[in-house]
């Protein structure tokens, strides 16, 4: 039996994941949960799932659960900080760690999984656009393994098992095509994007995800973090990842090999696929999701996506292109202005302008290790949080 953490549990992908586990109880037991504040559905898996250990990341929050845990007799630890939460991730007891906690918070515990050489199951994308090169050496020095869980990632991989190591020309590949759904505002009139709310902006069209990455959607920056993403994963250079955008959401990615063929993985958007695949990996389970039936779908179509549209897009290829910390501070940036709209602090359109804006301010540096990629972070977020200030102090 694998014993399993699941780092943001109480989330999207954090439930997917359970989904599946609850699907396969002799193949898979839960050893830890983490979460942050939402201790209701922190203690409904408790409940279920009979962990271990169960850690808040919020200090009040850890302090009620404990109190209910204690109450419906459950025999579980249950610890707070962020601390608590990398410690849960590298400890004996895990084989597999699901990192999917949202942001750069799941930085340090993705971080200490792979030094620990846990098998990492990375849906956590920001803690590899920060921390990309790191994570990777720490991994090539530990033997851990992270598999992508990241629907157009995973599906890469399926198209192209062999990501360890080498660049993609050494793997006869000539290039990396991204898949895109376009979001929710693919066709609406650019006009008509002044004033959209976080209602509309979290209602996609194929997906059912958290608030954040609703956001990432609309706004393409979504795509742009995986474009910096894929190139780490499976290093490519940002001039061989080439974005696509396909409303039907079927396609999940493409690889393209230099004697003329394109790989696909096709399937119902539904993330417990990927995370079936990446859990059972190099063996295949049973996920809960239904086979594509190709005459519903009836037609695949593809369209190249307009920068004047989605210009989040053009500043994560930017990024990427500089490389070193300007990925980290291009997240950063994201991370503050997309939490600004979400608040009703900051119009949609001006998501863009604030990340544009930090990464003229901030110079990008060679990276040098984890503290320097937390302060960076730390001083793009104030950078950012300014800029907020000043459009809309009088
Ligand atoms: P979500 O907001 O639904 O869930 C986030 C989880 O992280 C929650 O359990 C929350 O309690 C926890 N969390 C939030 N802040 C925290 C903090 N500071 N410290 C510790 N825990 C914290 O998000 P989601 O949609 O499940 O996405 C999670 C990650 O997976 C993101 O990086 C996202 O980009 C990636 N991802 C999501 C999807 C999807 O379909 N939802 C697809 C691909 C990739
Ligand atoms: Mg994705």
């Amino acid at each position: 039996m694998k014993r399993l953490a699941v780092l943001g549990s109480t989330g999207s992908i954090g439930r997917s994941t359970l989904d599946v586990v609850a699907r396969h109880p002799a193949r898979y037991g839960v050893f830890a949960l983490t979460a942050n504040r939402d201790v209701i559905g922190m203690l409904e898996q408790c409940r279920r799932f009979h962990p271990e250990r169960a850690v808040m990341a919020d200090a009040a929050a850890a302090d009620a659960l404990r109190i209910q845990v204690r109450e419906a007799g459950l025999a579980i630890k249950v610890d707070a900080g962020p601390e608590a939460v990398a410690e849960v991730a590298a400890a004996d007891g895990v084989d597999l760690v699901m990192a999917a906690i949202v942001g750069a918070a799941g930085l340090l515990p993705a971080l200490a999984a792979v030094r620990a050489g846990k098998r990492l199951l990375l849906a956590n994308k920001e803690a590899l656009v920060v921390s990309g090169p790191l994570l990777l050496e720490e991994a090539r020095r530990s033997g851990a393994r992270i598999l992508p869980i990241d629907s157009e990632h995973n599906a890469i991989f399926q198209c192209m098992p062999d990501i360890a190591e080498g660049h993609l020309e050494e793997k006869g590949v000539r290039r990396i095509l991204l898949t895109a759904s376009g979001g929710p505002f693919r066709t609406t009139p650019i006009e008509g994007l002044a004033t959209v709310t976080p209602e509309q902006a979290c209602a996609h069209p194929n997906w059912s995800m958290g608030r954040k990455i609703s956001v990432d959607s609309a706004t393409m920056m979504n795509k742009g973090l995986e474009v910096i993403e894929a190139c780490r994963l499976f290093h490519a250079r940002p001039d061989q990842v080439e974005v696509v955008l396909h409303p039907q959401s079927i396609i999940h990615s493409l690889v393209e090999y230099i004697d003329g063929s394109t790989l696909a993985q096709l399937g119902n958007p539904d993330m417990r696929t990927p995370i079936a695949h990446a859990l059972a990996w190099p063996e295949r389970v049973v996920s809960g999701v239904a086979g594509l039936d190709l005459f519903q779908v009836g037609r695949l179509d593809f369209e190249k996506p307009d920068p004047a549209r989605f210009p989040c897009l053009g500043l994560a290829f930017e990024a990427v292109r500089v490389d070193g910390t300007a990925p980290a501070i291009l997240n950063a940036a994201n991370e503050v202005a997309v939490a600004a709209f979400l608040d009703r602090r900051l119009p949609f359109m001006s998501i863009s302008r604030v990340i544009a804006a930090t990464m003229e301010r901030i110079a990008a540096e060679a990276i040098e290790g984890v503290d320097q990629l937390l302060a960076i972070d730390a001083e793009a977020r104030r950078v950012a949080e300014g800029i907020i200030r000043d459009a809309h102090s009088p």
